[in-house]
């Protein structure tokens, strides 16, 4: 069992609190968004508690500084991740539909709670919801000229990569 994993009803009945950092790396769907190799840590707390209809509720947030890719020149892009949500948790899908309906106009998300919650997946699930959609530069930097210590040798190469691929 991971330490990660939380009885969530169980959280916000309590008012528990916890915080950590976990490294980017860790968090594979948000590397997967990310600039070449994911460094970096992010902060993140868990706030249980209840809403005013007294619904278990969770807050959440997760801040730290990831390198985006940019979809102009695909070059990395820093972007100060900072995300605060509030969950409310229903025990089941049809609840959590209705108060999805309920709660329209708040500023809330309605999510299936479980006793097997693992918050690292909520804590995830609030980094991805903070990316932006196509993040790019306000002004992206110069190409650099491509380096090479043995000029041409691409250029040799490449006919022969083409023929290789025309007999397959
Ligand atoms: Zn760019």
């Amino acid at each position: 069992m991971s330490a990660f994993i939380i009885d969530a009803f169980q959280f916000c009945r309590q008012q528990e609190r916890r915080e950590g950092k976990v490294a980017v790396s860790d968090l594979r769907r948000l590397s997967e968004e990310l600039s070449g190799v994911p460094t970096g840590l992010l902060h993140w707390s868990l706030v249980g508690g209840s809403d005013r209809q007294g619904r278990p509720q969770l807050q959440v947030s997760a801040t730290g500084l990831v390198q985006l890719r940019c979809q102009r020149c695909l070059g990395p892009m820093p972007f100060d991740l900072a995300s605060h949500s509030v969950l409310v948790l229903a025990p089941d899908e049809a609840t959590a539909d209705e108060l999805d309906q309920l709660l329209e106009e708040e500023e809330v998300e309605v999510v299936v709670g479980s006793s097997a919650m693992n918050f690292l997946t909520i804590v995830e699930d609030e980094a991805l919801l903070a990316l932006p959609l196509a993040p790019r530069h306000d002004h992206c930097p110069e190409p650099l000229e491509p380096v090479s210590d043995k000029p041409g040798e691409e250029a040799r190469k490449s006919p022969f990569a083409a023929l290789k691929n025309l007999k397959n």
